[in-house]
């Protein structure tokens, strides 16, 4: 090449986006060391106290409880990989985009799959799990507790105790949950719980918490055909993670040590105490956006603190406004995805994203571009 490359420029944005959110700098400074060997004692010191604080924030004492390496679909698809034999019946929720893509991956993986499918924006009812159990039973039975796609936050509960009633086990989507609403894996009985780093926890992506509860380990141990996934297999990765240490990959420790911070960082909040001011953030939000004349998609009962949906007004240009917002406030939001596209904003505040000052930055930019 003729001329050197300049550095390349990071822009700096606010990310209220449905991921990724923003870093607390205690964890933007972890990021800036050194690595270190993915067998090292401290490593594997800081790895043990991961797993620790992970069971804290997904309230489980599920020994099976790591961090995968990878985003969030990497997490999906090792809960998917490990649980799902070929011609296995699953029964999948699917009420917005990441429902989809659960499918999809089952799919891959061979199993027959029943799309349990409502419109996008509505939730599951238990009701409607149980007779399409009764009209096709099924082992494996996966929904989205936050479906990041419309805002809506999916009860789990009733659901779980319907899928152990035919004994099955039920897969929970929490990425865009975890660490800023309520997941609690052990008191809603949910058998494999998977999330992301970039969301809710607060740290940059590539690391993605998952739990295997009791049924569920029972399931991956008595398979008859092995894990169709050498780098996602769920005991591989426990022989590394767990008091073996058997090498499998080589960890970034840079994410690890970026994961353990973020994670102190909740525990430091207290789980609960950041699980409200999640809450009382996004009502905030919600407050100034309807003042605006906004109105929003989800009704109050089913709205996801961590993910609003906005309806976009009539006459108003969806791409004008989202690159308004980048190129003169600096600020991410997003559009609608699938069927919602053009339809619907899509607003996060997650992790160290949810300040009251990105709150007012974000409503005063909004009624500066509405008003023209
Ligand atoms: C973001 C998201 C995913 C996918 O995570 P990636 O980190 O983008 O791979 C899966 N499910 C839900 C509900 C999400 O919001």
């Amino acid at each position: 090449m003729e001329n050197l490359v300049p550095q390349a420029k990071n822009p700096h944005r606010i990310l209220l986006g449905p991921g990724p959110s923003m870093v607390d700098p205690r964890v933007l400074k972890v990021l800036s060391e050194q690595p270190i060997g993915h067998l090292d004692p401290e490593l594997l010191k800081v790895m043990n106290e991961i797993q620790i604080l992970l069971r804290l924030v997904f309230e489980t004492k599920n020994e099976l409880t790591l961090a995968v390496p990878g985003t969030g679909s990497a997490a999906m698809e090792t809960a998917i990989v490990n649980s799902i034999q070929p011609n296995d019946p699953v029964l999948i929720g699917v009420v917005g985009y990441f429902g989809n893509r659960m499918a999809e991956m089952a799919k891959i993986h061979g199993a027959d799959v029943t799309i349990l499918q409502k419109p996008w924006g509505e939730i599951i009812l238990p009701a409607e799990v149980a007779a399409a159990l009764k009209k096709k039973p099924a082992r494996i039975v996966g929904i989205v507790q936050a479906e990041t796609s419309t805002g809506v936050l999916q009860p789990t509960k009733e659901i779980a105790d319907i899928v152990h009633q035919q004994e099955g086990i039920l897969i929970v989507d929490s990425v865009t949950s975890l660490g800023g609403v309520p997941v609690q894996v052990d008191k809603n009985e949910i058998d494999i719980c998977y999330s992301c780093s970039q969301k809710c926890l607060g740290c940059p992506s590539g690391l993605s918490p998952i739990s295997f509860g009791p049924r569920a380990v029972h399931i991956v141990e008595s398979r008859a055909k092995p894990v169709a996934s050498w780098y996602l297999d769920i005991q591989r990765l426990m022989k590394y993670w767990g008091p073996e240490h058997i090498y499998h990959h080589t960890a970034s420790s840079t994410l690890v040590y970026a994961l353990h911070e973020s994670l102190r960082i909740i525990q430091e909040q207290g789980l609960s105490e950041r699980i409200t001011w999640h809450f009382q953030n996004a009502k905030i939000l919600w407050k100034g956006l309807e003042e605006i004349g906004l109105s929003l998609f989800v009704p109050e009962q089913y709205r996801l603190p961590s993910l609003t949906t906005v309806r976009i007004p009539q006459n108003v240009d969806d791409a004008s406004i989202r690159k308004q917002l980048l190129e003169k406030y600096n600020i991410e939001i997003s559009g609608g995805l699938g069927e919602l596209k053009g339809m619907i904003w899509r607003i996060g505040l997650m992790g160290y994203s949810s300040r009251m000052e990105n709150i007012q930055l974000l409503l005063s930019a909004f009624k500066e571009l509405l008003k023209r």
